[in-house]
Formats: structure tokens, sequence, C-alpha cells
């Protein structure tokens, strides 16, 4: 029988028209024979979608906005009419755990992938995990429902999927601490501030911001890059994926992007994986393994790197990364509030209410304010993270000397 039609794998592509989900198509793109695309979903962008529809011709398209799903319906009743329309936040948990669907990429940015993320785990599916957001949230919910669900969850995140790649042969994340390793070494760029003098932070733009040296991501992770919140979030993210104590999670600021991240073992051996910074490798390794496919990424040139630094991260001028690793030691729902104080924070910075500067202090007088309680029950982690959002808004608008900074 022909290979596309017996092997082809049955794809949900959470957060299509993003950066990840945009990456992911294109890898999807070079490998048609391996890949069937069944449904993509999108937050509100109906361009972007209904041109993603016309051409991958899923048998769903998701709108998270249920408006927004109207008008998508409208487009393609004529142009994709064999594409079935859904909308609502409910849709995108029944796209994830659809039976026909074998692989779930998890790029919806933000807390609001995590219900479908929980969903595609419980369902069983091979699971490639970009949105860190629902692993810091609900770690020990996820990591029991992958048990649970028998699913398969691969790490996308360029350094957990470079520490995956770099792990003995058999191991698969989510399913205990790796044998003979002592320690994982995260890199870090440092992102677009790491040598400005901290006196000139609270002038940034949301462009500066966003103008990261190494990567092309989406606005919120590119703000996480600049104040190292994206690191902090990424050392819980590992402390789940590989069940490990913080203290074993170093992190290591490497300012070219090369090494992705490395993986100590017993016998004083640190393996890593190097790779250009483009998310379509780390992509690509989770779509085809255990076997490696096309990502479209050139060869790395190791003369042109030239040179490799390694230092450690300077927490006065990156306080996110402290107040995530006090937040993971705090325990609880401590991580999820940290996370949904990061979300508002991020967004008021970036809709220009609040100083760049101002964004750690909003978290942190969000997790003083809360009480965080019992992280085994999703209705206290989403009760949570609705008083932690309430509580950052409030937080942003009370700001002294608040002003537009676009
Ligand atoms: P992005 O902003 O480019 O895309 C986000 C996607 O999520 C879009 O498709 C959007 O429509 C969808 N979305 C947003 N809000 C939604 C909502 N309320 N309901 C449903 N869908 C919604 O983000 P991105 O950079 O692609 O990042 C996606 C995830 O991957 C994030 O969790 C990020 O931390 C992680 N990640 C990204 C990169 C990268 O290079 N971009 C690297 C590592 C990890
Ligand atoms: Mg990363």
């Amino acid at each position: 029988m022909d290979r596309a039609v017996s092997t082809a794998r049955a794809i949900t592509i959470l957060g299509a028209t993003g950066s990840i989900g945009t990456s992911t198509l294109d890898v999807v793109r070079r490998n048609s024979d391996r890949y069937r695309v069944v449904a993509l979903t999108a937050h509100r962008d109906v361009d972007r979608l209904a041109q993603l529809c016309c051409e991958h011709r899923p048998d769903y398209a998701v709108m998270a906005d249920p408006a927004a799903a109207a008008r998508l319906e409208e487009r393609l009743r004529r142009d994709v009419p064999e594409t079935r329309v859904l909308g609502g936040a409910e849709a995108l948990c029944e796209v994830a755990a659809m039976p026909e669907v074998d692989t779930v990429m998890a790029a919806i940015v933000g807390a609001a992938g995590l219900l479908p993320t929980l969903e595609a785990a419980r369902a069983g599916k091979r699971i490639l995990l970009a949105n860190k957001e629902a692993m810091v949230m609900a770690g020990a919910l996820f990591i029991q429902q992958v048990q649970r669900g028998g699913a398969t969850l691969l790490p996308v995140d360029s350094e957990h999927n470079a520490l995956f790649q770099a792990m003995p042969a058999a191991y698969v994340p989510g399913w205990g601490r790796p044998e003979g390793v002592t320690k994982v070494m995260l890199t870090a760029s440092g992102g677009p501030f790491r040598t400005i003098p901290l006196g000139k932070l609270s002038n940034v733009t949301p462009e500066q911001a966003c103008a990261h040296p190494n990567w092309t991501m989406g606005r919120k992770i590119s703000v996480d890059s600049a104040t190292m919140m994206n690191k902090g979030l990424e050392v819980i993210e590992a402390c789940w994926l590989y069940a490990m104590p913080a203290h074993d999670v170093q992190v290591i600021v490497h300012p070219q992007s090369v090494v992705h991240s490395m993986v100590q073992y017993q016998d004083g051996s640190v393996l890593a994986q190097l790779g250009k910074p483009d998310m379509r490798t780390p992509i690509a390794h989770c779509l085809g393994w255990p076997e490696r496919i096309d990502a479209g990424v050139g060869a790395l040139d190791m003369f042109a790197v030239g040179r490799l630094d390694f230092e450690p991260p300077d927490l006065q001028r990156f306080p996110c990364l402290r107040l995530a690793q006090d937040a993971w030691r705090q325990g609880g729902t401590a991580a999820a509030i940290l996370n949904a104080a990061n979300e508002v924070a991020v967004q008021a910075f970036l809709d220009g209410e609040l100083a760049y500067s101002d964004i750690p202090g909003i978290i942190e007088n969000t997790l003083e304010k809360l009480t965080p309680g019992d992280a085994g029950s999703i209705q206290r982690i989403l009760e949570d993270d609705a008083r932690a959002r309430a509580c950052a808004a409030a937080l942003v608008a009370g700001q002294p000397g608040r002003r537009m900074y676009l």
C-alpha cells in the first residue's frame, strides 16, 4: 500500500497561526507524505486561518472566539467546504482528543492552552509540547494525565528538546528521572537587554523588547526572553519533564544560542545539542521521533560560529528568574499565580500601559498578596489563575506614575 495512505500521522495543530504553528506547518509541508492535518486552531485571526485551511484542507478548523468562528465558516463555505468550522474553548479540547488524531502540537500561547493540552494527555496522544505555560501551571496534573492516558510527551521548547536529545537512548520525558544524570544545564541567550545599563530599562519599548538577538518568536515569549521569565518558566518545565529538583537545573547564559542545553552524567560526561536558532529543528525532531526528518534548516558552520561563551545569570538584572525559582520552591499553585501575573504584566507592557521595569514588581506583589493552594486540583489552579489575573490587573491600574509608553 502507498506509504502516504498507510502511515501518515494524523495531526492537530493548536495555535496554528502563531510562530510555532507556522514553523510546524512548514515542516509538515516538507514532509507531506508523513502527515495529514486533521485540525487547525487559532484565537481570532480569521484571514490567516482561512489561508491555512485553503492550503492544508483540514477536517476541522477551530476559532477559540465564537464570533470569529462564524466569520471563518462563511469564508470557507465556498472555498473549502470539506472543513467543518467549530468555535469556542471547548472545541479546542474536542480536536485535541478526537480518536482519529494521534499527534497534537500544543502551541497555544499562555494559560489558554492548558485545558486542550491536558485533554490530549488524557486521551493518550503523542503531544508535541511548546505551550510551556500549561506545564508551569499544572505540571503535577499534566504528568499524571500523561501516565494514566499513556500519552507520549515530546518537548518542543528548544532547551528541553536539546535535553531530550542528549538523554539516555530509551528515555522519554514524563516518566521519572533519567538514570545516571546528575544535572541539566539550560542555556539562555540573555535576550536583547543582557548588557544595557540597568538605569535604561525603564524606558525600553515593546519593539526593543521583542527584537530578540537570535530567535524570531511570538510577542509574549519575546518579552519573557527579555526579562528571563522565559528561563524561569523553563526551569519549572524542566523539573516536571525530567523529574528533577530545581537545584539540579542550572541556568547558563550563552549569548550565541548555539548550544541549546546540556546534560551532565555521573561519569563526568556532558552531552549537548547544538544547532542554528531555528525552531524547525526541535519541531522536526518531535514530529519525526524516533526518526529524523527534513526541517529545512541548513548545516551549522562551526567556523562561522567561532566561539561559544558561557556566564552565570545576573539576578539583579533578571529578577523574574529568581521569582520563578522562588515560586517553584513555594509549591502548590504558586507557579500558576506567577504565570498569570506575568501574562497580565507582559500584556500591559505590550499595550503601553506598564513600564518594562515594573513587570517584576507586579508579579512579586501578586505572589505576596495571594496564598497558593493545592495544585492537585484543576479547579483550584483555574481559580488561582483568575485571582492572580484580577490582582495583577488591579496592581497595573494602580501603578503610581502609570502612563502610556507607546
Ligand atoms: P504566538 O503568539 O506566535 O502564537 C500563539 C498562537 O496561540 C496563535 O495561533 C494564537 O491564535 C493562539 N492563541 C492565542 N491566544 C489564544 C486563546 N485565548 N485561545 C486559543 N488560541 C489562542 O506564540 P508562539 O511564539 O508561537 O508561542 C506559542 C507557545 O510556544 C508559547 O507557549 C511559547 O512559550 C512556546 N514556545 C515558543 C517558541 C518560539 O520560538 N516562538 C519557542 C519555545 C516555546
Ligand atoms: Mg526555550
